[in-house]
């Protein structure tokens, strides 16, 4: 596995960060969800002992969880963020939800690119292929990288689980056609590093997920 690929669980919400690197030390931050100064400090201390260069900031989607340290991390590596256009309107509105949920704190942050179904994006010797999966967010997307065979999945499913519906701009007949028909033909030894909770396989959850 070329791959080097670091989870942090972060914030309330517990919510998995990861931050990819290869042997080149170039890396990327998906979906820094860090929100206390101890928790950005541990980011950032990892980064640094392992002498990583990070090269950009990946959003699978922009609900709260995912983005309280995206500001933090754009102005700490002056980096860019990339996200799905489609997920503006769920971006836009976090400042917004934090505030309705009573959380002090949260830095605003601005996309600065835009990745669409079928791009990939390459760093180091790394090439993540990018698929689009809408349903739990309307701009959701996640990143494959068949040379070492693991999907970053985001909130789309989960081990033994599924993202949820319940958020304004889901759609949960998307989010089953999503599944159905993007991470469910993959192979099944696929490793799927979700947003929240453990890995899995995507044959596992094919045998095992109660929602299928
Ligand atoms: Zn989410």
């Amino acid at each position: 596995m070329k791959s080097t690929i670091k989870k942090f669980i972060f914030s309330p919400f517990s919510e998995n960060t990861y931050v990819i690197s290869d042997e080149t030390n170039e890396a990327v931050i998906i979906d820094p969800g860090c929100l206390s100064q101890t928790e950005k400090e541990t980011l950032a201390a990892y980064i640094s002992s392992k002498k990583l260069k990070p090269v950009a900031l990946l959003q699978t989607h922009t609900h709260l969880d995912h983005v309280f340290g995206s500001a933090f991390v754009k102005r700490k590596y002056q980096i860019e963020m990339y996200m799905h256009e489609a997920d503006l309107p769920v971006l836009s509105d976090v400042e917004m939800r934090c505030k309705t949920w009573g959380i002090p704190g949260f830095e605003p942050v601005e996309a600065d690119k835009f990745l669409k179904e079928g791009d990939v994006f390459k760093f180091g010797d790394t090439q993540l292929d990018v698929i689009w999966v809408p349903g739990h967010a309307p701009g959701h997307i996640a990143f494959i990288n068949h040379e070492d065979r693991y999907i970053i999945g985001g909130d789309c499913l989960f081990k033994g689980s599924i993202g949820r519906t319940d958020f304004p701009l889901c759609s949960h007949e998307d989010l089953m056609k999503s599944i159905k028909n993007k991470f469910f033909t993959l192979p099944e030894d696929y490793t799927l590093y979700a947003g929240h909770m453990d890995e899995t396989t995507i044959g596992f959850e094919k045998k095992h997920n109660p929602f299928f």
